[in-house]
């Protein structure tokens, strides 16, 4: 009994000192794991969703599930972010500093969104983009969510939450889209 109560007790130490490590390392975007315990970042986890790219501009034909269907689909980071407006830790996303050559689909339909010639190093931890493949293919409007007016980016065919867009990129358009990873599928060239 008292041998179980100890190994009880050791193992919740791993795991709370675990859980503390995992969040310093998002907080701070440097710091890099070296304990033994590795608590992996949602957000890096591997998608395993199979996902079908669609390539060109957005054809006007929506794609509509109910929420039960979403949730079904896709991983609770996803869902938590694309569905609920979330927002992942910035320096988590597995997409982040991707610097390979190909195109940026939407996480939920397969939609190209973003282009990696556009894809530049803002420093704010999530990937960004100073414009898109193609217009139609999101939705930008106004959020009030915070005290701050942003504007909102979504993707046009289903309305999954992507980021937000700011006027502080570089030129030539001066925009900055900061997506979060997590709703970003990378389809390499
Ligand atoms: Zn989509």
């Amino acid at each position: 009994m008292k041998r179980s109560l100890s190994l009880l007790f050791v193992f919740g130490l791993i795991v709370v000192t675990g859980q503390i490590l995992t969040t310093t390392g998002r907080a701070d975007g440097g710091f890099a794991l070296t304990a033994p315990v590795v608590v992996p970042t949602p957000a890096k986890a591997k998608p395993t969703r199979e996902i079908v790219f669609l390539d060109g501009e957005y054809d006007g034909v929506a794609v509509k599930k109910t929420d039960a269907q979403w949730k079904r689909e896709l991983s609770q980071d996803e869902y938590r972010v694309m569905r609920l407006d979330g927002t992942e830790y910035p320096y988590t996303g597995a997409l982040t500093d991707n610097k390979k050559a190909g195109t940026y689909h939407c996480a939920a339909c397969g939609l190209i969104l973003f282009r990696s010639e556009n894809k530049y190093d803002s420093g704010t931890g999530w990937p960004s983009f100073y414009d898109v493949a193609f217009k139609k293919n999101v939705i930008e409007s106004e959020d009030r969510s915070l005290a701050e007016i942003r504007t909102e980016v979504e993707c046009a065919r289903c309305k999954a939450h992507l980021g937000h867009v700011f006027d502080d990129g570089p030129r030539p358009t001066g925009l900055r889209y900061c997506i979060n990873s997590v709703s970003l599928r990378f389809k390499q060239k």
